[in-house]
């Protein structure tokens, strides 16, 4: 069986009075990330740990933020033209790990409803898929509030 890796790292800044979506879910928290699209860090990152696992580029070069079809489009629908690459080439999820590193807000009510969106988008299922929320301790980027990261690995296996 062939196995392929990826990793995927994202950042966004918050801003004041925009919709924030991570793994697809609507978070009520006052403050959102910028970005062309939804700005769904997390979702990005996935869609980067793919594209990688299998040396297809990344999401820049997929979905180029100069795209007018691309202006705040739902990320969701981005990770399934990605996925319909990786089904396309016999791959399967073997798994995928995650984490969203954030001050604020808190992540754990949400982090289930993300998961299933991403099963979804993977036609997998969500033993297979983990997504954890950490702080930085008020230290850099994150922790002041003024941004929120993704960083993500995917397992692949091949059925060919
Ligand atoms: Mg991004």
């Amino acid at each position: 069986m062939q196995f392929r890796i990826g990793t995927g790292f994202d950042v966004h800044r918050l801003a004041d009075g925009l919709p924030l979506v991570l793994g697809g879910v609507r978070i009520p928290f006052g403050k959102g990330l910028e970005g062309h699209s939804d700005a769904d860090v997390l979702v990005h990152a996935v869609i980067d740990a793919l594209l990688g696992s299998l040396a297809l580029g990344d999401i820049g070069i997929h979905f180029p933020d100069s795209d007018p079809r691309y202006r705040g489009i739902n990320s969701l629908v981005l990770l399934k033209q990605v996925w319909q690459l990786v089904r396309g080439k016999n791959f399967h999820l073997g798994n995928l790990d995650s984490i969203l590193i954030a001050e604020n807000p808190k992540m754990s009510p949400f982090l289930d409803a993300m998961r299933s969106n991403l099963a979804e988008c993977l036609e997998s299922t969500k033993d297979l898929i983990s997504i954890k929320a950490t702080t930085t301790e008020k230290l850099r980027i994150t922790g002041r509030g003024q941004g929120i990261a993704a960083q993500v690995v995917v397992l692949l296996h091949g059925t060919s």
